[in-house]
């Protein structure tokens, strides 16, 4: 069975000379990031890191990241993408709960560095990427680098901490014949977003990352001649596993922006004539509502592919209209990836769906009883709301160290995702919300998706959600957080706009007016965190 690294290697030895990435200045063929990966991947193992070895990775994205991602996939060890907006004590619980062997890290995590030394005696190898490097042309020439040993100058760190940049310098290819992983072997420990509680590590094998990059590669029809932006983060599988690797596999080029704005990402699309773009749905709300939008040159899109949370109708409509014609809204998580996929040829006519199984996946709606094994062969009828489950080869089969969780999720062969959908007569999938952010409103099931769709087309709204207070007449009641756009906005007119298109047990009793939605760093809306905002509603 292939793996990532088998299909890395196919990919080099194809198109050696096609650029592979491009971050900062500069670009990197196939053949030159080979050479990198392979010195990368000796170093570690020189340093005592060996198959099943956790190695995490902790840093702004850089061309460092993926060069990591493919050494530790070369040499069989198990890559842990980590976000790098975590807080110190959440990075630390993931160090501890993957039981990281090394950590490469950047100089923003430095202070969180110096505690995990003494929090981890487990972790023994801390390898540091500078700044700087995430420019090719300086992490490729002489500078970056602190000489062989690469101490980087940091107080309260082991002596046997080293230089990403100095490593790679000092080390020969990683050229002889390892064991090679098989397909059942771990490939990867990717942490889901924590929207729900603590993130979860769901074991990716070979097999898994193999069976995802296909179907992306298919479902997108991706060829060596496309340039991805990569500014969605790449410790998620939506950034790495079904963007990232699909795009290495065909040969395609990659950009890598180490520094996601906005306007960085538009002119990123102008400069590099970037032909596919993975943006989730704030990132594209970023950049519709930026001055300078419609001065900028975003021709050469010929797709963009939107996902990891639910996108407005409104927005997409605005998405085709303004920035690409052919968009794609994808569905998927961590423990499954890309799994339902609405393509641009149906954008229009089912705006608001996630469209259908993708290539690989298949999905049922059963009744949403947490409690009750549900047989998987009892579907609901079209248009009835109940929960999603999912199978295919892309499904990892549970989570690291985390056997309760394991037994609620994974069922025999299914994963039970926690998420409502119905699937209409045509078998369109529709997104309602999780099954726990339901409201419960006067004995009426009430889904806050369907009044965020209400509200997005509210004139002087750029952003909303919904969610159900606690409220001693109705037990939860409707209540809107809602950002506005330039244009103003009183409480009363929103209530207003939804009561002419809702009915009225649905209707927002309060809005509250933020200057933004609390998100983390996925751009999923934290709703435990939305909270009245004293002097602001109406
Ligand atoms: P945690 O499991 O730790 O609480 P999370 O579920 O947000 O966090 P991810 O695996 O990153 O972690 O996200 C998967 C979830 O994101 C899905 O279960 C779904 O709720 C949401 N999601 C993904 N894609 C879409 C989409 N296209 N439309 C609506 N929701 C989506
Ligand atoms: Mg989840």
């Amino acid at each position: 069975m292939p793996t990532i690294a088998s299909l890395f290697e196919n990919t080099v030895s194809k198109y050696p000379d096609r650029p592979a990435l491009a971050c900062g200045a500069s670009t990197l063929s196939y053949a030159a990031w080979n050479a990198r990966v392979r010195r990368f991947a000796q170093a570690l193992f020189n340093l005592g890191v060996r198959q099943m070895d956790r190695v995490a990775i902790l840093q702004k994205t850089s061309e460092a990241t993926p060069t990591a991602y493919m050494a530790c996939q070369l040499l069989g060890a198990i890559a842990v993408p980590m976000n790098h907006r975590l807080s110190p004590d959440e990075a630390a619980y993931i160090l501890r709960d993957a039981g990281a062997r090394a950590v490469i890290y950047d100089d923003a995590m430095l202070p969180l560095m110096g505690k995990m030394v003494l929090a981890l005696p487990d972790l023994r190898t801390f390898i540091r990427v500078r700044s700087a490097a995430s420019d090719v042309s300086d992490v490729s020439g002489a500078s970056g680098a602190s000489g062989a040993s690469g101490a980087p100058d940091a107080p309260g760190l082991p002596k046997h901490h080293h230089c990403f940049e100095a490593l790679i310098d000092g080390a020969t290819r990683l050229d002889a014949p390892l064991p090679q992983p098989g397909a059942e072997d771990i490939s990867a420990i990717v942490y889901t977003s924590g929207t729900t509680g603590r993130p979860k590590g769901a074991i990716h094998t070979h097999g898994n990352d193999v069976a995802i990059a296909t179907n992306c590669v298919m479902e997108y029809s991706l060829t060596c001649t496309d340039v991805a932006l990569h500014i969605a983060p790449l410790y998620h599988v939506g950034g790495m596993q079904a963007y990232f690797l699909p795009h290495m596999v065909v040969g395609a080029a990659n950009v890598i922006l180490p520094r996601y704005t906005a306007l960085t990402t538009l002119e990123a699309i102008a400069r590099h004539r970037v032909t596919t773009l993975f943006a989730v749905p704030t990132q594209i709300q970023d950049m519709l509502f930026h001055p300078d939008f419609a001065a900028m040159d975003v021709s050469s899109l010929r797709m963009i592919t939107t996902g990891g949370a639910a996108i407005a109708a409104a927005t997409m409509q605005r998405v085709i209209h303004e920035f690409c014609p052919r968009v794609f809204n994808g569905y998927g998580m961590t423990e499954a990836s890309l799994t339902l996929l609405l393509h641009p040829r149906d954008a229009l006519a089912h705006l608001g769906s996630c469209g259908k199984p993708t290539l690989i996946s298949t999905c049922r709606v059963i009744r949403n009883d947490p409690e009750r094994r549900v047989a998987a062969s009892e579907t609901l009828a079209a248009g009835e709301v109940g929960q999603l489950i999912v199978r295919g080869p892309q499904l990892v089969a549970r989570y690291w160290n985390d056997p309760a969780e394991t037994e609620k999720k994974f069922r025999d062969g299914w994963l039970y995702t926690g998420d409502l959908f119905s699937v209409d007569d045509a078998g369109y999938f529709h997104f309602h919300g999780r099954a726990d952010d339901m409201i419960v409103s006067g004995g009426e099931n009430i889904y806050p998706r369907e009044i965020e769709e209400v509200l997005y087309h509210c004139p002087g709204v750029q952003e909303a959600a919904v969610i159900g207070l606690p409220d001693p007449k109705w037990g939860q009641a409707v209540t809107a957080f809602v950002v506005k756009s330039d244009i103003d906005l009183l409480a009363a007119e929103v209530i207003a706009f939804c009561k002419a298109s809702l009915t009225s047990y649905k209707c927002p009793k309060q809005v509250f007016f933020l200057d933004q939605l609390p998100r983390n760093p996925s751009g999923k809306i934290l709703r435990r965190e939305l909270a009245p905002q004293p002097g602001v509603s109406a």
